[in-house]
C-alpha cells in the first residue's frame, strides 16, 4: 500500500521544442522579498513526504522591475497578517514566523511607489494577498479568478482586502504556451507571461519571467507546495488534494506541465524556501525571517 500511495506521477515527455521568444530589456530584474513563514508536515505537502519533516512554508513576494513598470508576485504576509490567519478554519492555522512585510521592505530603501504597476496574485488564498493591506496599488486579477473570489470561502481574507484596491482585469489573450491553454504578454516583449493555470482555485496562474541573461523562471503558485511536487513528482495527498484543490484533476495537468519544463525552466513553487535561492533579496530588506 505505501508504496502504491507514495507513487509517482507519471513522466512526461520533456519539452524539447523551442522556448517561446522573448526580449527582455537589459535592465529587468527580480528580487525576492520574503516576509515570514508558517510551517506545515512534509507528509501534508506531498505523496510520500514524511509525518516527521517539519517544513517553513514560504510567504515571500517577487520584485519584477521593468523599465515599463514594476509588479509583484503576490504579496507575503502584511500588517494584519494575525487577524486573516484567525479568520481561517482552525485546521488551516499554524505556527508562523513573521518578518518585514513587503510595504516595509520596499519603504525602508525609498522605493519609487509609483513605478509599481500592480500585485499579480497566483491566487486569491489568504497566504498569497495578506500583504495586499498596506500596498494601494491594483491587483491584477483574471476573469476566472474574480469570479471565484466573489463566492469562495477561503477568499474571505482577499475580499475584505480588495474592497479597497482597484481589480485590473487581464484576460488570456494570446496563444498557448509551454503546454498551457492561454496567455498574457504583460509588456509585450516576452518578459513577464501569465497562464491559465486554474485547479487549485478557478483562475490560478502561473508567471513565467524570463530575464535579459537568459535565466527563465515559473512562478507556479501552489500546482505543488514544495520542489518535490516537481523533482519526485510527488502531487499533494489525495486528501489534500481533496481539500485544497477546486479541481484536482486540472491542478495534475498544470503540474505535469511544470515538470516537462523543469529541464529548462527554474520553478518556483510559491511556498518552497528552497526555490528562491537563486533570486536575490531586495536590496532593502531586513532580513525577512
Ligand atoms: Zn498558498
Amino acid at each position: 500500500m505505501r508504496s502504491f500511495r507514495s507513487a509517482p506521477l507519471p513522466e512526461p515527455k520533456p519539452w524539447t521544442a523551442p522556448l517561446p521568444d522573448a526580449a527582455p530589456p537589459a535592465d529587468m530584474a527580480i528580487y525576492q522579498l520574503p516576509t515570514g513563514t508558517y510551517e506545515n508536515r512534509a507528509a501534508l505537502a506531498y505523496r510520500g513526504g514524511s509525518f516527521g519533516d517539519l517544513r517553513k512554508f514560504a510567504a515571500t513576494a517577487v520584485l519584477v522591475q521593468h523599465p515599463a513598470g514594476d509588479l509583484l508576485i503576490d504579496a507575503g504576509f502584511g500588517k494584519g497578517v494575525e487577524e486573516h490567519i484567525a479568520a481561517m478554519p482552525s485546521y488551516r492555522r499554524s505556527p508562523h514566523e513573521l518578518g518585514a512585510t513587503v510595504h516595509e521592505q520596499l519603504r525602508a530603501k525609498n522605493y519609487d511607489m509609483s513605478r509599481l504597476r500592480g500585485v499579480v496574485i497566483t491566487h486569491a488564498h489568504w497566504d498569497h494577498v495578506s500583504g495586499l493591506d498596506e500596498l494601494d496599488v491594483p491587483i491584477w486579477m483574471n476573469p476566472a479568478e474574480s469570479r471565484y473570489v466573489e463566492r469562495a470561502k477561503d477568499a474571505v481574507v482577499f475580499r475584505d482586502i480588495a474592497r479597497t484596491r482597484e481589480i485590473h482585469g487581464y484576460t488570456f489573450d494570446g496563444p498557448p504556451y509551454l503546454g498551457f491553454s492561454g496567455s498574457h504578454d504583460v509588456h509585450g516583449d516576452g518578459s513577464i507571461v501569465i497562464v491559465e493555470a486554474g485547479g487549485h482555485t478557478d483562475g490560478s496562474v502561473v508567471v513565467f519571467v524570463n530575464l535579459p541573461d537568459g535565466r527563465r523562471f515559473a512562478f507556479i503558485g501552489d500546482l505543488t507546495w514544495q520542489l518535490e511536487g516537481v523533482t519526485l513528482r510527488a502531487e499533494r495527498p489525495k486528501m489534500l488534494r481533496m481539500l485544497a484543490d477546486v479541481q484536482p484533476e486540472r491542478v495534475r495537468d498544470g503540474l505535469l506541465n511544470v515538470i516537462a519544463l523543469a529541464d529548462r525552466v527554474h520553478v518556483v513553487p510559491a511556498h518552497d524556501v528552497r526555490a528562491y535561492e537563486p533570486i536575490p533579496e531586495w536590496a532593502g530588506s531586513r532580513g525577512g525571517v
